[in-house]
């Protein structure tokens, strides 16, 4: 399934603590069997799953069995150690369209405890053209009942052909606004579908604009300082923390559990012959 990955890129690895987001669809008709992601690991991250179209099965090692769907929200907090697997319901998959996003925990819950929420209904607020769904954080006063460690926000903006949005952001916030649907203009930029614009702290409004209908995700926080290190699908605070975790995926004990899936989970790739350099803005000690 072709996957288009926002962030990160070459330029820019964090808006917030947001530190990763792909979109993928809408899928044809037949064209693709979908998603069939089997039993993988992660630590130190949240996932965050948000469909357009479709519908995807969860499962995890915490016996978690979710259904999730547009306008619905999965949030798994992985902690020191959690495992799941993701497929798409139906032989055809066709209509699959979302985003796959993560979140950085700070180095306070890296460690701690793995859990899972699914939020079957989120607060919404609408402007003329447009619904704002809040996924997480709050924006315009309007809440959302999930829950990270860091202040954010993520919000889906539905526009309506022809539709001028503006809202208001929090000044110590840096913002990024990805295109799902169609191309949108964000404070006079043109974005192209799957591409991300990224604004920088002290803005206090947003105008987005789009002449044919779209589907945009907001999402921004407090810059995150911390420095630490994402390789595969695991987050730690160096490599040893990454190599570790490897190790323990990798031979099988109890530190991911396991999901009840008739696939086979996927093997780690061999990590690279170099030390995983860590990323973040706090400056490296000399
Ligand atoms: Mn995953």
């Amino acid at each position: 399934m072709p996957v288009r990955r926002s962030l990160p890129g070459r330029d820019r690895h964090l808006v917030g603590a947001w530190c990763f987001a792909d979109t993928y669809g809408p899928l044809g008709a037949g064209a693709s069997p979908g998603m069939r992601v089997p039993p993988h690991p992660h630590t130190g991250l949240h996932t965050v799953s948000w469909l357009l179209g479709g519908e995807i099965l969860h499962r995890d090692s915490l016996g978690t069995t979710c259904r999730v769907r547009p306008g619905e929200l999965n949030l798994m907090t992985a902690g020191h150690g959690i495992s799941h697997s993701e497929y798409s319901t139906g032989a055809q998959a066709s209509g699959l369209h979302g985003a796959q996003l993560w979140i950085v925990q700070p180095e306070a819950e890296r460690d701690g405890p793995p859990c899972f929420e699914h939020h079957g209904t989120l607060p919404s607020f609408t402007r003329p053209g447009a619904t704002v769904t809040v996924l997480l954080g709050a924006l315009d006063g309007v809440v959302s009942p999930a829950r990270t460690a860091t202040e954010l926000v993520g919000a889906e903006l539905d526009l309506a052909a022809g539709t001028r949005l503006r809202l208001p952001l929090r000044r110590d916030f840096e913002h990024a606004v990805l295109a799902l649907d169609k191309p949108v203009t964000a404070e006079g930029h043109e974005i192209p579908t799957g591409s991300m614009l990224y604004l920088p702290p002290e803005r206090e409004t947003l105008t987005v604009h789009t002449a044919d209908g779209n589907r945009a995700l907001l999402i921004g926080g407090v810059p995150f300082e911390e420095r630490f290190v994402m390789w595969w699908n695991f987050l730690a605070r160096d490599h040893g923390g990454i190599a570790t975790a490897r190790e323990d995926w990798e031979s099988g004990g109890t530190r991911f559990g396991t999901v009840p899936a008739q696939d086979a989970g996927l093997s780690a790739p061999p990590l690279p012959g170099v030390r995983l350099r860590s990323r973040g803005r706090r400056r490296a000690q000399p």
